[in-house]
């Protein structure tokens, strides 16, 4: 079996002997990236040098990166989706390009890991209008003996890279490139048809695992639409340790890896259930090895359970481990138990873990007796609930008002209410769950926000200032959201404090960050074309009719006050903003000052926060 201390040293050795330096990884919780939670990749250090700085260690890098996914935390359970990750990277910064990186990546995975060729599949780029197929890549995945039988062509949602997502995206000036992935095939999992006729390296079947990724950086994005070559061309490689550790040994369980699995033995031994015997104890078992390995590691990069940003996810894998503990009949404090294992496994990589792990438990713990009476007591409730015989007319909301007195009475979070519905097997539309949660929840923000609006009158005159300058320029960071992401923005709520605005809004997609850089470039402009703030009060139907944004319709009186900001009384259309407001408002937007977004975030399946000063 291949360790992953054995992996690690074949991987740093290997790239010495190319005359690679080692750059040390960054930590989870990046520094000075507003756009992201936490560091999801090895290259996001390294994107000034991609894009021509001079990097102080020279062209030829790699490094080993831990990184963490939030958006996979639902999805941990099966047998490839984990939370927490090390991704292998090297690069070439205008050194090298695809043909050392193709036979050297093909070196390392057969020859130093031990790959059977057999199992391994290629796929490239097909081309399109402006980029043409990437034939270099095949001839040289030819010429290493890769019959065209597994070589597959994918267009640019596969198989291209750029900051900005797939070509159409891309801004003038922005560099992008094709990739080619490596995938291993686990011959023993047969193609399940649900996923499509016929079985592919893309297919979600799970017989395919992708295992590494080479970017190759060569365009540029042109005026016109087409690509221009880079002067500098670089290569971005990224491995999955887990994965290919998964692939050494032949195993598409990558929990059974020496990462992850001595856990699962642990949590065995704690429960006196097996892995692999039942398909909730397993999902339950998976869980916990995942949650504490990456809740270990954010705790020492100093993460501290809390309501908000990073706290909070640390919080919800600390909640969701008491949980699946409970679901294992294991009803006393399980982290405790679990970090010594996880420090014991990381120890020779990661020096720091021995040292903090007295800190790390007594954190943990603290965290979890609190969460368990909680847990006790609203899973209490919920039985108590769902004893009651009901017709099962309205049935979501229902539910979506018992989640909420949960979560308003004890705290109980909604993803937790929503397992305890998938565990009933209780067949509920979560869409319309959501929807009806969320408008619960921010019928009840609004009304606290009038009580904290009263309050705050009374409050320091510097202080309100500044609270109605933040104020008014969430009118022009919404309107902003509208003309960047398109019609589907909607105000899902917003927080003022005297020295930062928030807002929470739902859009079918995550913004990139050259669109978020597009928000705030307008609202700049916005307030540096000195715009008057005004207001009118009109019946609602005119509201409407002039296409006033309104927060909740069904909450407003028949005559409405509706801030302009821009235009005029006697062109009311002309003007950039126009919402349903009480006000007060700054009198014109050069009162705001530079508008600068701190933070962007995603908060919930499709709904996203901003932080901004
Ligand atoms: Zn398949
Ligand atoms: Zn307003």
């Amino acid at each position: 079996m291949l360790t992953h201390t054995k992996l690690r040293d074949k991987f740093a050795q290997f790239w010495k002997t190319k005359s690679h330096k080692e750059i040390p990884p960054i930590p989870l919780v990046p520094k000075e990236d507003p756009t992201t939670l936490f560091t999801g990749s090895g290259m996001q250090q390294l994107v000034p040098y991609l894009l021509g700085e001079t990097h102080p260690l020279g062209k030829r890098l790699y490094n080993i990166q831990r990184g963490i996914r939030t958006q996979d935390i639902d999805e941990v359970g099966d047998n490839r989706h984990t939370t927490f990750f090390e991704m292998m990277g090297n690069w070439s910064l205008g050194d090298y390009f695809k043909k050392e990186q193709i036979v050297w990546c093909w070196d390392f995975l057969t020859k130093e890991i031990g790959l059977s060729k057999s199992n391994l599949f290629i796929s490239v780029f097909a081309g399109t209008k402006f980029i043409p197929r990437d034939t270099e890549s095949i001839s040289i995945w030819k010429s290493l003996g890769t019959p065209q039988s597994k070589i597959f062509y994918y267009g640019p949602d596969k198989n291209w890279w750029s900051r900005a997502g797939i070509p159409d995206n891309m801004p003038v000036g922005e560099p992008g490139g094709i990739t080619s992935e490596v995938f291993y095939e686990f011959t023993q999992v047969p193609h399940n048809s649900k996923f499509g006729p016929k079985c592919h390296p893309n297919c979600d079947c799970g017989r395919f695992l992708e295992i590494c990724n080479n970017v190759f950086m060569q365009y540029k994005k042109e005026k016109d639409g087409s690509f221009s070559e880079l002067p500098n061309k670089n290569v971005d490689f990224g491995g999955g340790l887990e994965r290919i550790l998964a692939a050494a040994n032949e195993n598409p369980d990558v929990f059974k890896i020496d990462v992850l699995f001595p856990i699962i033995q642990k949590v065995e031994t704690l429960t006196g259930k097996k892995y692999g015997k039942k398909f909730d104890d397993t999902r339950s078992m998976r869980i916990l090895s995942d949650h504490i390995r990456s809740a270990v590691m954010l705790a020492a990069d100093g993460v501290i359970p809390s309501n908000k940003d990073q706290g909070y996810f640390l919080r919800r894998l600390l909640r969701r481990m008491v949980r699946f503990g409970k679901n294992l009949g294991f009803d006393k404090e399980i982290t405790v138990n679990l970090v010594p294992i996880v420090v014991e496994i990381f120890k020779k990589v990661y020096k720091d873990l021995p040292s903090k792990q007295k800190i790390i438990q007594s954190l943990f713990e603290t965290e979890e007796i609190k969460f368990r009476n909680t847990l006790n007591n609203a899973q209490h409730e919920v039985e108590k609930f769902l004893s009651r015989p009901f017709s099962g007319n309205k049935l979501e909301e229902k539910y979506a008002q018992l989640a909420f007195d949960l979560y308003q009475s004890m705290g109980y979070p909604v993803e937790m209410f929503i397992e305890d519905v998938r565990q009933r097997k209780i067949n509920l539309d979560i869409n319309k769950f959501h929807t009806l949660y969320k408008h619960t929840f921010s019928k009840h923000q609004a009304v606290s926000k009038e009580g904290a609006d009263k309050k705050f009158k009374g409050g320091l005159a510097d202080n309100s200032e500044k609270t109605i300058r933040y104020h008014t320029a969430t009118h022009l960071l919404h309107q902003a959201l509208f003309d960047v992401l398109g019609n589907q923005v909607r105000q899902e709520g917003s927080n003022i404090t005297s020295d930062r605005l928030r807002f929470d809004f739902s859009a079918p997609k995550k913004m990139s960050g050259s669109e978020l850089k597009k928000v705030e470039a307008i609202i700049n402009k916005k307030i540096a074309e000195a715009l008057d703030v005004w207001y009118k009060i009109v019946p609602k139907t005119e509201a409407y009719k002039i296409g006033a944004r309104a927060f909740f319709k069904e909450k407003y009186p028949e005559k409405v006050k509706v801030y302009f900001v821009g235009g005029s009384i006697s062109s009311p259309q002309t003007a950039y903003s126009k919402e349903f407001c009480g006000g007060p408002h700054v009198k014109n937007t050069k009162e705001i000052g530079l508008v600068h977004i701190l933070k962007y975030e995603k908060i919930g399946s499709t709904l996203y926060r901003i932080y901004a000063k």
